[in-house]
């Protein structure tokens, strides 16, 4: 079976190398440099908190378990630390708590502990005087997405992926025994499957092929497409962990670094302008951090990115073949680094003939057949991603 994978971010190297795995000969394809796309900046938190309905909750469930397995012992793009949430708003405080019944009935590991807890298990935490509620998941766990793409992509070349990176697949030809795919360098190939991981590109991809959008596209600063996220120099901070608190969500991004991410902040992200390391934001990031975690005094903001989702229009994730076109396999989602490696063992088998029940309710026909044109609000409270 030949079979084309478009894009080289971290759904679609998960996949070429499952899919070359099961014997498939692969060519993976990407018009720039493989991680380059949303996987670049992506908060990268693995979990399945606050995920709804029941469908969406289970599949970035399956993705949390298939971290955990594929890391095995020890694995250095993977991070099982826990995350803490606090609350401070009795709102907050509120939401938190039906959240986490929610998710204890569900099998999934959550306790609710108190701020003397939360700072043994975040040492240089400062706990907020108006902290009300402190909750623990201990199988959550954050990812370094570009460290995960290099073991994926080092594993598919040695499973004989052909990569063709530099290439922008432009155009599709349906052909008696398999379908022609046209590059940007005046090339082509001939497969029998194209599988699209092109994240915020897919509607790109379905034009191509003669079909209409699903996925969402940026239409103003601070909607559901963007977000910011802000990396600090090296810190002697002590803290292993996620860290959701009420004005900051904060994890560890290597050699000290941490990475931040304030959703109220979110409203005035615009794609293709970031705010210079000195602006009003850069230092509203260090003022939340300071006041949050001891031993920031010399903290700064040494990168500031606008991250873009790839956002299905009806903000669930888009997974399968399209009936019309069943040479063209989509994969588009938000929380993609959650579901990266679920995603590439569950969409290689689907490929092969083993369908996957957990994909059933993420189908992309619902969204071909009728493009839903309301907003999705875009996420602005804690917890959320
Ligand atoms: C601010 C922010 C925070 C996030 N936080 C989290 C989080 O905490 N947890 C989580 O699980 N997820 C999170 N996400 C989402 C997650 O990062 C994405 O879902 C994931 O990175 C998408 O990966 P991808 O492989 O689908 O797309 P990408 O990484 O964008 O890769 C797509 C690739 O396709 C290539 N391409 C596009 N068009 C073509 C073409 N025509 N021809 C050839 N190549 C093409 C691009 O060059 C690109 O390399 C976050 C995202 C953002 C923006």
């Amino acid at each position: 079976m030949k079979i084309a994978v478009i894009g080289a971010g971290i759904i679609g190297v998960s996949i070429a190398a499952e899919a070359a795995a099961r014997g498939a000969e692969v060519t993976l394809i990407d018009k720039n440099a493989p991680g380059s796309g949303t996987s670049s900046t992506s908060y990268a938190w693995v979990n399945s908190n606050g995920k709804e309905p029941v469908g969406y909750y289970e599949l970035n469930r399956a993705g949390l378990e298939a971290h955990h397995r594929l890391a095995g012992t020890g694995a250095d793009w993977f991070r099982p630390t826990g995350h803490i949430e606090l609350a401070a708003t009795p709102e907050h405080a509120n939401e938190l708590q039906h959240r986490l019944e929610r998710l204890v009935q569900l099998g999934y590991e959550a306790a609710g502990i108190s701020s003397s807890t939360a700072n043994e298990l975040v040492p240089d935490l400062i706990v907020p005087e108006d902290c009300s509620a402190a909750v623990y998941f201990p199988h959550e766990a954050h990812c370094y997405p570009t460290l995960y793409i290099r073991h994926q992509l080092q594993r598919a070349k040695q499973l004989g992926v052909r990569l063709r990176i530099g290439a922008n697949v432009e155009s599709f030809e349906e052909m008696t025994d398999g379908v022609n795919v046209s590059l940007s360098d005046g090339s082509n190939i001939v497969v029998d499957h194209v599988i699209s991981a092109v994240g915020r590109w897919t509607n790109d991809i379905t034009a191509a092929a003669g079909l209409g959008p699903v996925v969402a596209e940026y239409q103003e600063p601070g909607d559901v497409t963007v977000g910011y996220l802000a990396v600090t120099n090296p810190l002697p901070v002590a803290i292993d962990r996620m860290l959701t608190s009420p004005k900051l969500n904060i994890r560890p991004d290597g050699g000290g670094r941490l990475l931040l991410q304030a959703l109220d902040l979110d409203v005035t992200a615009t794609v293709g302008s970031v705010p210079a390391l000195e602006s009003d934001l850069a230092k509203e990031f260090i003022d939340r951090l300071q006041h949050i975690l001891k031993n920031t005094e010399n903290a700064q903001i040494t990168e500031l990115h606008v991250g873009v989702r790839a956002m299905p229009a009806d903000g669930q994730s888009v997974i399968g073949a399209v009936p019309s076109r069943p040479w063209l396999y989509l994969v588009a989602t938000h929380s993609g680094v959650t579901l990266a490696p679920f995603l590439g063992s569950a969409v290689a088998a689907e490929v092969f003939d083993e369908p996957e029940p957990l994909f059933d309710s993420f189908r992309p026909t619902r969204l071909l057949d009728s493009y839903p044109h309301q907003v999705l609000a875009a996420p602005r409270q804690p917890g959320q991603q």
